[in-house]
């Protein structure tokens, strides 16, 4: 039976993109966000194990580390006493060439915070964002059985992020770190493709890109997705979103970074407006078991087609307005 399900399995890969594995992608949120990692506070216990643990992930699937045998970039963070860690992990170009697709999902939280109400003060951040580390682990491993690429393919946990989802931003994140010592060129780098977020309420009826303004490559992602059963439509409120997230890191420095969401709206009348997730940056934001895989698999192969098509057409994005995307005197 086992040597059957293996045949299958290759019967599948032999598909022009690989099948996607679920359960692993289930099980990495269900570890990243349990209890025992504390929430994956800044220099905790916990952020360590998170580390230690996509590592191992990165190694199991076949990326290459980043220094050495380490896939670890520490770094210092101001008022801490405990260095930070980029878990980073790539896929070299098939000749050798300065270009890169960037992925990244941070992998840290507030961790447990003792001013909250209640009893559970553990922050588990599942949805953000262990979801999305776990959905990049598994863009890895679709990229590891791919052919060779055309591109340097980098994967990169950051950490350290959560102080952008504060005001002002933090001095120091993960991706600045990664964006200011690069494994391959900042210049050579097409797209940064950011998970923070993940579709987990089931099919979705539209789906949008932060940034769409400043930047001139939303018409080439709008072209990458359209075979994806969703209408375009980003609401009004996304604009400056990108000062919460990663690619605010790559953006700031003239470097094309997008994050990639769908809606809350789900179509065919799979259900209403109900985001099935708790509050993000808070105890709620925990796995339970009303998440719905059944469009996890679709939010990854939109990640995938953006990808294979800057892969294919050897492009890189603009940034045409830089002044979208400066940082706030501090
Ligand atoms: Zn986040």
């Amino acid at each position: 039976m086992k040597q059957f399900s293996a045949l299958i399995a290759i019967l599948f890969l032999s598909l022009s993109t690989a099948a996607q594995d679920i359960e692993a992608l289930k099980a990495n949120i269900i570890y990243l966000s349990s209890d025992e990692l504390g929430g994956r506070g800044p220099g905790s216990e916990g952020a360590r194990k998170a580390a230690d643990y996509i590592a191992e992930q990165f190694k199991k699937v076949g990326l290459k580390p980043f220094r050495g045998d380490s896939y670890f970039q520490p770094f210092d963070m101001p008022n801490q006493d405990v260095p930070e860690r980029n878990v980073i992990g790539y896929i070299p170009a098939k000749e050798k060439t300065d270009r890169s697709i960037v992925f990244t999902a941070h992998y840290d939280g507030y961790g447990i915070v003792e001013s909250v109400e209640g009893d559970d003060k553990i922050h588990n951040a599942a949805q953000d964002n262990a979801a999305g580390v776990a959905g990049m682990i598994e863009m890895a491993r679709i990229y590891s059985q791919k052919k060779s690429p055309t591109q340097n393919l980098v994967f990169i946990a950051t950490a350290a992020e959560e102080g952008g989802a504060r005001t002002p931003r933090a001095e120091m994140t993960g991706a600045d770190f990664y964006a200011l010592n690069p494994l391959f060129p900042l210049s050579g780098i097409t797209i940064n493709l950011n998970i923070d977020g993940f579709n987990n309420l089931g099919p979705a009826a539209d789906y949008w890109v932060m940034p769409r303004q400043g930047v001139d490559f939303v018409d080439e992602l709008r072209a990458a997705l359209k075979p994806f059963p969703m209408n375009y439509a980003p609401p009004d409120w996304i604009d400056g979103m990108n000062k919460s997230f990663d690619t605010q890191a790559f953006l700031s420095r003239g470097v094309p970074a997008v994050t990639i969401w769908t809606g809350f709206e789900l179509r065919e009348g799979a259900g209403g407006k109900v985001p099935r997730f708790g509050r993000i940056h808070a105890p709620d934001d925990e796995y339970n078991d009303t998440w719905r895989f059944d469009a996890a698999e679709e939010f990854l192969r939109m990640y995938e087609a953006v990808a294979d098509r800057y892969l294919e057409s050897g492009k890189r994005g603009k940034v045409t307005d830089l002044s979208l995307f400066k940082e706030e005197a501090k």
